[in-house]
């Protein structure tokens, strides 16, 4: 068995012995899986400001836009398992409570559920991993996410296990792969010019950046990626003050 623990300055502190904390036994639909968690004395550093910014912005019609041009749509696997799923709920209808046929007919639903679940976490974490690799720093906006869920930005609602995404798989794997992330105020990202700052308003109807003064055209949520990741870079700044704590500055 191995452990890998977060960024490589960590690793090779990890040499200290794990405690078992907690063996929990969990029931999933494919059956009992025990889950331990151990824990070990050690000093993580945490990660440093460092290499290439990436800003990422979240929307509905890309599920993500960075601030390098990148556009990820929500991806197309998961629809035959939404399809199985909802012909499995629809039948549910038709059998009789209690009866021996609805409860095997649960258990199928409950294990397409583990499925989607799986799949979909699978799918994050590599997501997370892509976006890593091309970044020394991960910004994201700063949104409520159970907020977005209730309609706010519409009829169509986020993928409901993104605000996971965002909040805690890719924070995990930034953390992992030694990338700094950060997340930053979320207010107006879309109705600023990434080039010049000038605020340029536009309603959610228009998904083109457009700014004559300056010559700035591209796709709405790049340039909202892209105001996100100037924002990230500028609160690093701030928080290091006049430079002499150094060392994040290096380019990779
Ligand atoms: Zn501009």
């Amino acid at each position: 068995m191995s452990f890998n623990l977060g960024n490589q300055a960590a690793a090779a502190r990890v040499s200290e012995r794990f405690t078992l904390k907690q063996a929990r036994v969990v029931r999933k639909a494919s059956g009992y899986f025990v889950r331990l968690s151990f824990e070990a004395e050690v000093d993580i550093p945490a990660v440093m400001p460092h290499g290439h910014p990436l800003g990422i912005d979240v929307g509905l019609q890309y599920l993500l836009s960075t601030s390098n041009g990148e556009q990820v749509k929500r991806p197309r696997f998961f629809n035959p398992l939404h399809r199985k799923l909802k012909l499995l709920q629809r039948r549910l209808k038709k059998k009789q409570r209690g009866s021996a046929n609805r409860l095997q007919l649960n258990q199928r639903i409950a294990r397409v559920h583990q499925r989607l679940g799986d799949a979909r976490k699978d799918w994050h974490f590599k997501l997370a991993h892509h976006l890593c690799n091309s970044a020394g720093m991960i910004f994201v906006e700063d949104l409520d996410f159970r907020i977005m869920a209730k309609g706010m930005l519409g009829k169509h609602t986020l993928d409901a296990g993104f605000g996971q995404f965002v909040n805690q798989t890719l924070p995990w794997v930034c953390f992992k792969r030694d990338v700094y992330y950060a997340k930053v105020d979320a207010r107006g990202t879309s109705q600023e010019c990434p080039d010049c700052g000038t605020q340029v308003r536009k309603d959610l109807s228009v998904r083109l950046h457009q700014y004559l003064e300056c010559g700035s055209t591209k796709p709405r949520d790049i340039a909202a990626a892209q105001v996100i990741s100037t924002r990230g870079q500028r609160g690093i700044e701030n928080a290091c003050g006049d430079g002499k704590r150094g060392g994040w500055g290096h380019s990779a």
